[in-house]
C-alpha cells in the first residue's frame, strides 16, 4: 500500500464522523504523490499525520437570551489548525449546519490557502451552529457578545485572528470586537479582521474575496489565451463573495445572468443589477426572489440546485460546500462551460472536480481563487500594526498582485511536479510545501 494511502486510512478511521474533513484531506493527498516521492523528509518527519491533526480544538457553550426572554444554548468552535507560519487566521461561520467536521475541513483548507498568499498567517476556523436567519439585531448582538465572552481568551493579534464567513459580516464583527474590547480593556483591533472602517477596518476588505476570485479567473483565462469579455457567467450565492465577484466580472465586460440564495435563483438575461442585489441582501436582508419586484421580466426558479443546469461559459460557485456534485458537473460540461472559479470553500465534490479536469474545463480551485479575502485580512492586520490606512486603490492593487502571484505559484508547482497545467494540484503542492518546511524547521511539534 502506498504511504499516502496508509496515512489516509488512519485519518479516515480517526475522523469517521466528519465526512467533509475527510473529503478535504483526500483532495489534498491526491495531489501529493509526486511531492512525497521527491521529498523523503516529509515522510521521515511524519508531516502528513501532523498536518491533519489540529494543534488545538476549542468547543464551548454559548448561552444567550432571545427576544422572548428564553435562554438559548448554542455550540461554539475554534479550530487552531496549524500555526507554523504565522498566527492562526480564518473566519467564523454562523450557520445551523456547523459542527466539528465542517470546522475542521475549513480550518484544514485554510492552512494551504493562507500559505499560498505568501503572507505570514497560519490556518484556523471557527463558528457556531447559531442560525442568524430571522433573528433581530439585538439577538444577533447578544449572541455575538456571549460567543466572544468565551472566545476572547483563546485569540489575540499574535495568537489567532478570526474574521467573517457565512453568516458573519461587518455587523457581527462589530459586535464581536465591542465585546472583546470591553473584556480586555484595550484597543487591540488587530485581533479581528473585516472590521468597519471607523475602527481599523481595511478599505477593499469587503470586496476582496469576490474581486480576488475574478482577478484569479481572469489570470487563468489569459494564460490560456482567453478573456472575460462577453462571457456568460452563472454565480451561486448572493452574499459577500458572490456580490463582489459579480461586480468585478461585470467591470471586465462579462455578462452575469444568474445569482441565487439558499431558496432559489434568479435569471436576468439583461444582466443582473448588482446594486439591487446589494440592497436586498446587505441592507434589507430579504430573499433574492424580491428582485422580481423591480424586474418582473426576470425569472425566479425555486430550486437552488437547478442553477447548474443553466448554460454558461463561466461558473462561479460562491455559496457553500458541495454545491456542485458529479451530476451538476456533467450538466455544466454538456452545456459547454469553459471555466470554473471556486469562490466558496470546497464547492465541488471530489468526483465533480475530477470530471471538470478530465473534460479540460479550466479550474480555479478555492484555496487559490478565494484567497484574496484572507490576504486582504492580513493586509488589514499590517495596517493595524503600523496604525495607518492605505487607500482603496493601494489595497486593491496589492490584492490584484497577490492573486496574480498565487496563479503563478500554482501553475509553476504543477509544472515542476510533472502535472502540466493543473491548478488544483499546483495550489495544494505550493501551499503544502511552505508549511511542511516550516514544521520541519521547528522540530517535532
Ligand atoms: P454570506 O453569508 O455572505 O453568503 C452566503 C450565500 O450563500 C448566501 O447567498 C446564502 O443564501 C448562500 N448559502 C449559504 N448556505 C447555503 C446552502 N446550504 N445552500 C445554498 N446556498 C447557501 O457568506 P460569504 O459570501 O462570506 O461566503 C460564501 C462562501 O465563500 C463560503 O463557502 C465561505 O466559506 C467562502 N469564503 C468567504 C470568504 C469571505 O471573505 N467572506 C473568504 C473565503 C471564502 P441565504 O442568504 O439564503 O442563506
Amino acid at each position: 500500500m502506498s504511504y499516502l494511502k496508509e496515512v489516509f486510512e488512519k485519518i479516515e478511521k480517526r475522523n469517521q464522523s466528519e465526512p467533509e474533513f475527510i473529503q478535504a484531506v483526500e483532495e489534498v493527498f491526491a495531489s501529493l504523490e509526486p511531492v512525497i516521492a521527491k521529498h523523503p523528509e516529509y515522510v521521515e518527519n511524519n508531516i502528513l499525520e501532523r498536518i491533519t491533526e489540529p494543534e488545538r480544538q476549542i468547543i464551548f457553550r454559548v448561552p444567550w437570551v432571545n427576544d422572548a426572554g428564553e435562554l438559548v444554548i448554542n455550540r461554539g468552535f475554534r479550530i487552531q489548525f496549524n500555526g507554523a507560519i504565522g498566527p492562526f487566521k480564518g473566519g467564523l461561520r454562523f450557520h445551523p449546519s456547523v459542527y466539528l467536521g465542517i470546522m475542521k475541513f475549513l480550518g484544514f483548507e485554510q492552512i494551504f490557502k493562507n500559505s499560498l498568499t505568501g503572507l505570514p498567517i497560519g490556518g484556523g476556523k471557527g463558528g457556531s451552529d447559531f442560525d442568524p436567519k430571522g433573528k433581530s439585531d439585538k439577538e444577533i448582538m447578544r449572541f455575538c457578545q456571549s460567543f466572544m465572552t468565551e472566545l476572547y481568551r483563546h485569540i489575540g493579534q499574535d495568537i489567532d485572528v478570526p474574521a467573517g464567513d457565512i453568516g458573519v459580516g461587518g455587523r457581527e464583527i462589530g459586535y464581536l470586537y465591542g465585546q472583546y474590547r470591553r473584556i480586555r480593556g484595550a484597543f487591540e483591533n488587530g485581533v479581528l479582521t473585516g472590521k468597519g472602517l471607523t475602527y481599523g477596518g481595511s478599505l477593499a476588505r469587503t470586496q476582496a474575496t469576490g474581486y480576488g476570485v475574478v482577478y484569479f479567473v481572469k489570470e487563468m483565462l489569459e494564460y490560456n489565451g482567453k478573456d472575460l469579455k462577453d462571457k456568460r457567467v452563472v454565480i451561486s450565492g448572493s452574499g459577500n463573495v458572490a456580490i463582489y465577484a459579480a461586480e468585478k466580472a461585470q467591470q471586465y465586460g462579462a455578462k452575469v445572468v444568474v445569482m441565487s440564495d439558499s431558496a432559489g435563483y434568479i435569471r436576468d438575461e439583461k444582466g443582473i443589477d448588482v446594486e439591487l442585489i446589494k440592497e436586498l441582501k446587505e441592507v434589507k436582508r430579504v430573499r433574492i426572489k424580491e428582485y422580481l419586484n423591480k424586474y418582473p421580466e426576470a425569472v425566479y426558479v425555486e430550486n437552488q440546485k437547478a442553477i447548474w443546469e443553466e448554460k454558461c461559459d463561466i461558473a462561479l460557485p460562491c455559496a457553500t460546500q458541495n454545491d456542485i456534485d458529479l451530476e451538476s458537473a456533467k450538466k455544466l460540461v454538456a452545456n459547454g462551460v469553459l471555466a470554473l472559479g471556486e469562490g466558496a470553500n470546497m464547492p465541488s465534490t471530489n468526483d465533480a472536480l475530477n470530471y471538470f479536469l478530465d473534460n479540460e474545463v479550466l479550474v480555479a480551485p478555492a484555496k487559490a481563487a478565494n484567497a484574496g479575502g484572507v490576504a486582504t485580512s492580513a493586509l488589514e492586520m499590517s495596517q493595524n500594526s503600523i496604525r495607518y490606512n492605505w487607500t482603496f486603490e493601494e489595497v486593491d492593487k496589492k490584492l490584484h498582485d497577490i492573486m496574480i502571484n498565487i496563479h503563478k505559484e500554482a501553475a509553476e508547482a504543477s509544472k515542476e511536479y510533472g502535472l502540466g497545467y493543473n491548478l488544483v494540484a499546483g495550489a495544494n503542492i505550493a501551499g503544502f510545501k511552505k508549511v511542511a518546511d516550516a514544521m520541519i524547521a521547528q522540530g517535532d511539534y
